[in-house]
């Protein structure tokens, strides 16, 4: 059995790599230079950057996707986990930690408000069981028919799941003050929404940052990209790297391979990892494509980013290995990041700061620091030099104000990237970073479909299909295609 994957970001590697497990002859076509996709390397003058996943959340589902080749993630690199797991600071009002050890972040939230310990201990007790939920019984599901989300069991649980409520008002339930309601809902950053615009099921992530806790993979997510790359080809998948995939081929309604610069490459099967509007759209003929322009126009997107990757020769104690610099206009910024009307480069977003060489010795060179900034910004924007520059600059006088440090006399290395950096480095659609949002018409059965509904052995995996967005979701995406592809071709 020939399988060709296109693409390989994280979706695209561990297909392979499963795949190639399962006995199939696996070659992936990459665009870019390295594999990787959004976890890809930028190196400069000894500083080093992953570009774009910085986060080693859910430890549990690296675990298992490993065990499926019977290692550990221990086999491939030393995790740490990080105390602090993150630093916020409120606007102008200094910083707090959040702690490895829970009964530090339940005093926190003491001082937040009253009787913040217990109302913290009751949230993370409803996001433990949502998560367990979603673990056991809903992320490695593959939602093909509509009938599976709503059996009844699923319509039972469903009730308990909180879909048809917004963060917002769930979160509002336990917590009164600013500074409890922002650290239980920064982290659906991570699913690229926003508190009103995301299920409240998705509190759940406050029992993944904060009680399984945050890790830091020793010499960074591109070690585990690198993993999952090596373990692929030590199942014998083939890799080939600056050969984007110009067209899917069809033989009666059949992907029968793929055509690149080199040629036509035939298969029994073709597993798209790109993103999936660009594949749809560019590489697939109109008839035979599931989502039309109207589908992705009409989708909600997760936002973009401005990310400025910067090395200092000098290190700044103001920033842990995670700091995240949340607005006082918190709730107004995401407005121009979601309302179309209202899109625009913000006067004073919210942002954050990674310093992994706070943890990691091989990030930059001693007593330097290696910083990546990142700014969410509304996709689809103008986006050009002089504007990154400017907004750099803003962002930057903020950032002073905050640490009471200037750190532009240090700088060695700078690079931006932005829109149309990820429009044109992975075909991204408007220039998202991250896909599609978790809203609940983009959560489970209404997530992009892992398999094309016009074309017979096209299949479809990474982060805009379900479970979603993020390094762990990827893993699960290629697993469950894995399996439904071993289920139809290899009885
Ligand atoms: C700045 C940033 C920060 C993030 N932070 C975190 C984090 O901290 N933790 C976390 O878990 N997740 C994080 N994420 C999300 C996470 O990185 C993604 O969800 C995940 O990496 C997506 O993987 P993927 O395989 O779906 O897509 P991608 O990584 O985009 O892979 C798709 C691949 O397809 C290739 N491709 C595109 N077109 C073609 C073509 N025509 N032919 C051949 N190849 C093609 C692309 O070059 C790319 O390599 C972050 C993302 C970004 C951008």
């Amino acid at each position: 059995m020939k399988a060709i994957v296109v693409g390989s970001g994280f979706g695209g590697l561990a297909a392979a790599a499963l795949l190639a497990q399962k006995g199939a002859e696996v070659k992936v076509f990459e665009k870019n230079e390295m594999p990787g996709g959004r976890a890809s390397v930028h190196s400069d003058k000894g500083y080093t950057f992953d570009m774009g996943p910085s986060w080693y959340l859910m430890p549990d589902i690296f675990e298992d996707f490993f065990s499926r080749f019977g290692k550990t993630p221990e086999d491939f690199f030393e995790l740490k986990q990080l105390d602090p797991s993150y630093r916020i600071y409120f606007g102008d009002k200094g910083s707090v930690d959040i702690r490895k050890d829970i009964e530090e972040n339940y005093r926190l939230f003491d001082s937040f408000e009253e009787n913040g310990a217990e109302k913290l201990e009751a949230y993370l007790r409803s996001a433990e069981e949502k998560y367990n939920l979603a673990v056991n019984e809903l992320l490695y599901k593959d939602y093909e028919k509509l009938g599976d989300m709503f059996d009844r069991r699923l319509l039972k649980e469903g009730r308990k799941l909180k879909i048809l409520q917004d963060m917002e008002s769930f979160v509002s339930k336990y917590f009164s003050s600013q500074e409890a309601k922002r650290v239980v809902q920064y982290s659906i950053g991570f699913l690229g929404g926003a508190p009103g615009n995301t299920p409240a099921f998705y509190h759940m992530m406050s029992h993944i940052d904060i009680t399984m806790g945050v890790f830091y993979p020793e010499g960074g997510m591109r070690k585990v990209a690198d993993s999952i790359y090596r373990l692929a080809m030590d199942h014998g998948a083939e890799f080939s790297f600056n050969e984007p995939v110009e067209e899917v081929l069809f033989e009666g309604g059949k992907a029968v391979g793929v055509r690149t610069s080199s040629g036509e490459h035939h298969s029994d099967l073709v597993i798209v990892n790109a993103d999936y509007a660009h594949s749809e759209l560019d590489l697939v003929p109109e008839g035979l494509r599931t989502y039309g322009k109207r589908y992705w126009d009409k989708r909600v997107l997760a936002p973009s980013a401005m990310v400025a990757y910067v090395g200092v020769n000098k290190r700044f104690d103001a920033f842990d290995h995670h700091t995240l610099f949340l607005d006082e206009d918190w709730e107004d910024g995401f407005e121009t990041l979601f309302n179309p009307k209202k899109a625009a480069w913000p006067e004073s977003p919210s942002y954050y700061v990674n310093v992994p060489s706070r943890t990691d010795t091989t990030a930059a060179p001693e007593g330097c620091d290696t910083l990546f900034i990142l700014i969410p910004l509304a996709p689809g924007l103008e986006d050009t030099e002089e504007r990154r520059e400017a907004f750099l600059e803003k962002i930057l006088d903020d950032l002073a104000e905050k640490i009471g440090e200037d750190i532009r006399p240090y700088i060695e290395t700078k690079r931006i990237f932005a829109l149309e950096d990820f429009r044109e480095r992975y075909n991204a659609l408007r220039g998202t970073s991250l896909g599609l949002a978790h809203t609940l018409r983009q959560t489970a059965v209404w997530r992009p479909s892992h398999r094309s509904k016009k074309a017979d052995n096209l299949y479809y995996t990474g982060g805009y299909t379900h479970p979603g967005i993020g390094v762990p979701m990827v893993l699960i995406a290629s697993i469950i295609v894995a399996d439904m592809i071993a289920e139809e071709h290899w009885r």
